[in-house]
């Protein structure tokens, strides 16, 4: 196995100055590529290029200098060999699955994963013949016991959306590597500047670039970022299936990616303010934060993340109908099903993101009635508190 990277000590430098392209005018900001083909000196020059004697810029679904310098960053960051942009987060998630993987082929996935990401494992790979099965994240053993003969891949959010349950990534890759399997991990929640998954042994990084990334609710974007040999593997797929990521978007990223280290440390000193305050309110039975002393897996937390992110997960006394007022009272915070957003979004996961598990498959993550996600923002922390507050008179 190659040796493992360790964590970009000067991020934000990094995350400012990875430039790979200026135009002839010299520019001083990043410039934007909207370009679907680029143009051939000769025929002879065409040829080369298509018989992949020569590298070179062919067709924005191959490779464009916008989508290269994004993700070219994100690898830098995450200590990742290659990657490959997608237009979202799922087709990440997707890709990286289906470009990799064969009928017969089998992936244990951690029970607690994003509403989209279970569907494509319990309704779309089993028509190719791909099979899964879920186990409690939390629990190496459980992982262990699950692998079979056919498993090819271990998949993996931590913090999971939305009851931010931890994995311990290096014992997760330790056991990927003794059964030669691929460790996956989906890396939204947490982002590059929190935790790097590869530096404990993951294989492959996934990501959601829509939240934390581009931190402004503007665009979809995706990533998937690994070793070259398995990226090559990702390429193909891609280039022939074209989950490909509009350069625009790329530019608006990769801009976003200057700004995530400031960002996300204020996203994490807003979000555990908030959790403290809650832990002491009335109307909330339980709050979830893996930086607060009161989440089970704090010392994990500590070990493999830098701070505890931005979201807050809380039940409402009351249930179903509390979550629901709860969410109604809000005056400032949108309702919405977005995170990682400059602004404050509360989620009720119940009737929203995860209404197509059953209730038992929501029980079985801890996804109750009254539970409330709260993406927490960067507005003033005590207007935050204040409209927390007032909803939750309401409830
Ligand atoms: C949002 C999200 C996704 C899907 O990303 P899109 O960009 O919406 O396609 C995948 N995983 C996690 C953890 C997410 O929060």
């Amino acid at each position: 196995m190659a040796a493992r990277p360790a964590p970009v000590p000067n991020f934000e430098t990094v995350s400012i100055r990875t430039q790979t392209e200026r135009s002839q005018h010299r520019e001083h900001s990043v410039p934007m590529f909207l370009t679907s083909s680029f143009v051939f000196d000769s025929a002879e020059h065409a040829r080369a290029l298509f018989a992949e004697e020569q590298t070179g810029l062919v067709y924005s679904r191959y490779g464009n200098p916008s989508v290269d310098e994004f993700i070219e960053k994100l690898c830098a960051l995450e200590g990742c060999e290659d990657g490959i942009a997608t237009a979202s987060g799922m087709a990440a998630m997707f890709g990286s699955m289906a470009a990799l993987l064969s009928s017969g082929d089998h992936i244990v996935a951690s029970r607690a994963v994003f509403g989209s990401t279970h569907s494509v494992l319990t309704r779309i790979l089993p028509r190719w013949g791909i099979g899964h099965t879920f186990v409690d994240p939390a629990d190496i053993e459980g992982w262990r016991r699950a692998i079979t003969p056919a498993t090819r891949m271990l998949f993996v959010e931590t913090p999971s959306n939305p009851g931010l349950a931890l994995v311990d990534l290096e014992s997760l890759a330790q056991l990927a590597d003794q059964h030669g399997l691929i460790l996956n991990v989906d890396n939204c929640f947490a982002t590059p500047y929190l935790q790097t998954p590869a530096r404990w042994g993951a294989h492959m990084v996934t990501h959601s670039a829509t939240k934390f990334i581009d931190g402004q609710g503007r665009v979809l974007g995706g990533a998937i970022l690994g070793p070259r040999h398995l990226i090559d593997d990702v390429r193909s797929f891609a280039r022939a299936t074209g989950p490909a990521l509009s350069p625009f978007n790329a530019w608006l990223l990769s801009k976003s990616l200057e700004t995530l280290a400031v960002r996300m440390e204020r996203h994490c000193q807003n979000a555990l303010t908030l959790a403290r305050h809650l832990e002491q309110h009335r109307g909330v039975s339980e709050v979830r934060y893996p930086f607060l002393e009161s989440h089970p897996q704090r010392e994990l937390a500590a070990r493999q993340m830098r701070h505890g992110g931005g979201v807050v997960t809380f039940e409402v006394v009351g249930g179903l109908e509390a979550g629901k007022r709860f969410l109604d009272g809000l005056q400032m915070i949108t309702r919405s099903s977005n995170l990682g957003d400059a602004r404050s979004i509360a989620t009720h996961p119940t009737t929203t993101t995860h209404c197509k598990l059953t209730e038992q498959e929501r029980q079985a993550v801890g996804i109750t009635p009254g539970l409330v996600r709260l993406s927490v923002g960067l507005e003033t922390i005590t207007d935050i508190i204040a409209d927390v507050e007032s909803a939750l008179q309401n409830t």
